[in-house]
């Protein structure tokens, strides 16, 4: 039997609570980019965060991995308060894995060492449990062949499943992905969005920033729509992307029909 959208929902806001932002303030100088923005992410569930270039999604996600510092308010991972000064960066990072739009692999290092290279180096994993975990990563994308290879042997769909497969290693609570199929060919986008899809299935909590907004409204649980330094819209797919009666959402909408 199916469930229902609201019997899904309830699903969700009964599992636990991985990520939790609380009023959260960042500005750069005079521009106030996040104005107060409090949601909660639960195990299992797939957020997409969306908004017009330059609303703050990236700032967001750099806040919740520790890339940059919030003026204000806290984020709470798994009960951790991460913004905490004296929290322990490092062991924070290895809870939470992310992927970029670009650039996310050392081009003068193999797919393996690109791989492994973060667990070794900052979460000093030995070099043999390192590589298993990595061989196991790529084995499940069907890119165990290409283990010896350089980054731009690879496409660039390749290119960004390893990057996914590296943000893994660690077995990370969270997922972050910011823009990740915006630099692609969009023949090579799908086999990409594929691969999230397949983390959804195996229940990954991810919190993405994306355009492709067919994807959103199909692989997310849930939408997180900012806009000027606040939330504009959360709920479902179905009521942020389809039946919002907020003038200023569905212009925004349109764009991409
Ligand atoms: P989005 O990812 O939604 O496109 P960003 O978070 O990248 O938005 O940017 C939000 C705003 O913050 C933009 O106006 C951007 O110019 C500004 N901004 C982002 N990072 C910095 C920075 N390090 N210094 C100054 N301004 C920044
Ligand atoms: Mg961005």
């Amino acid at each position: 039997m199916t469930a229902t959208v609201s019997e899904t929902r309830q699903a969700f806001d009964e599992a636990p609570v991985v990520l939790r932002l609380d009023n959260i303030r960042k500005s750069f100088g005079d521009a106030h980019v996040l104005n107060g923005i409090s949601f909660d992410i639960h195990q299992h569930e797939v957020v997409a965060l969306l908004g017009p270039s330059g609303s703050g999604k990236s700032t967001l996600m750099k806040c919740v991995n520790l890339l940059e510092q919030v003026d204000d308010g806290q984020i709470w991972l798994n009960g951790t308060d991460i913004t905490d000064p004296r929290a322990d960066q490092d062991a924070i990072r290895a809870r939470i894995g992310v992927v970029f739009q670009q650039f996310n692999l050392f081009p003068h290092m193999s797919v393996i060492r690109n791989v492994t290279l973060a667990a070794r180096k900052v979460h000093h994993w030995s070099k043999d449990r390192a590589e298993a975990r990595a061989l196991e990563l790529l084995d499940r994308i069907g890119m165990r062949a290409k283990a010896g290879a350089y980054p731009d042997q690879l496409s660039g769909g390749q290119q960004q499943r390893v990057a996914i497969a590296r943000a893994l290693m660690t077995n990370p609570e969270l997922l972050l992905l910011d823009e990740i199929t915006s630099a692609l060919d969009p023949m090579l986008v799908g086999e990409v969005l594929d691969m999230v899809s397949e983390l959804k299935e195996q229940g990954t909590t991810i919190l993405m920033a994306t355009h492709e907004m067919s994807f959103a409204h199909d692989a997310a649980d849930r939408i997180v729509l900012l806009r000027r330094g606040v939330i504009a819209e959360n709920g479902t797919p179905r009521e942020v992307m389809d039946e919002s009666r907020n003038p200023e959402t569905r212009e925004f909408f349109s764009h991409f029909r």
